[in-house]
């Protein structure tokens, strides 16, 4: 069985003491870890001081936003593996529609920052979704295939036993406009058919996929009640405790 998962992406969101007594407020609230299995993930500079917030066996594990894909090196600004999970990282996310739009990430480049995760142990949430563009032009599928086979392109079955993926329509992220249920099940049937195809049916069965674009306490039980959405990466609605929480409540099965 897939443990649910809810990972909050707080994007470029709270300095470090603001996420320290954020992580003091949601660590009050009741979590239903680990039913549940809740990541957040802050921005950088605050990593440090979240993960001695969190304290030894918390219910709610430690997510970085991005990495390089190399170790170390000449890469002014730059995070690596190895830097996150000395910091208490277990998950990372990869190949965010942020990134790629705004920081020209491809799905080469993709590809390689997923190597470098999985080098160093850290569990990859890859991220995939299409535009407005592409839906309107009926070639959704097409894309979440192409975008989903190129980033996993040359990666064994047992490199891909810790990955999780996220389909994140690029028009739903942010916009207050999600995606309807049975659209996202459309595109996570169709993931699971790709991950069949290239790699097993057992590695498509065993693989957690997340629904993100605009998910909030209100709409979430109409995605998480479906099995095959397996739980949410959250934005907006993860920046106060009391929403984030209530989403985590509604992924218990
Ligand atoms: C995201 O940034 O991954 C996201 C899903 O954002 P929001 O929930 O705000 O749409």
């Amino acid at each position: 069985m897939r443990t649910p998962l809810i990972v909050g992406n707080w994007k470029m969101n709270k300095t470090p003491s603001e996420a320290v007594a954020f992580v003091r407020e949601l660590l009050q609230a009741p979590l239903p870890a680990p039913a549940v299995e809740i990541v957040i993930a802050p921005p950088c500079p605050a990593l440090g001081a979240v993960h001695a917030a969190l304290g030894q066996d918390s219910p709610i594990s430690l997510g970085a936003q991005n990495l390089h894909w190399e170790d170390r090196g000449a890469y002014t600004g730059e995070v690596s593996a190895p830097m996150l999970t000395d910091l208490g990282c277990r998950y990372v996310i990869v190949g965010h529609s942020e990134r790629r739009a705004l920081f020209g990430e491809s799905n080469e480049l993709v590809q390689k920052k997923l190597a470098a995760a999985l080098r160093h142990g850290l569990r990859p949430i890859l991220c995939v979704g299409e535009s407005l563009q592409e839906r309107e032009a009926g070639r959704t599928l097409d894309f979440i295939t192409q975008q989903t086979t190129t980033c996993l392109q040359g990666f064994s079955e047992p490199q891909l036993a810790t990955l999780t993926l996220a389909y994140e329509p690029v028009w739903a992220i942010g916009t207050g406009k999600a995606a309807t249920p049975a659209q996202a099940v459309e595109v996570h049937q169709l993931i699971r058919r790709v991950l069949t195809a290239g790699w097993s049916s057992a590695l498509a069965a065993a693989t957690r996929i997340l629904y993100g674009g605009s998910v909030t306490a209100q709409n979430a039980t109409g995605f998480l009640t479906l099995s095959d959405i397996d739980g949410a990466l959250v934005g907006g609605a993860c920046l106060q405790t009391e929403s984030f929480a209530s989403i985590a409540k509604h992924a218990q099965r």
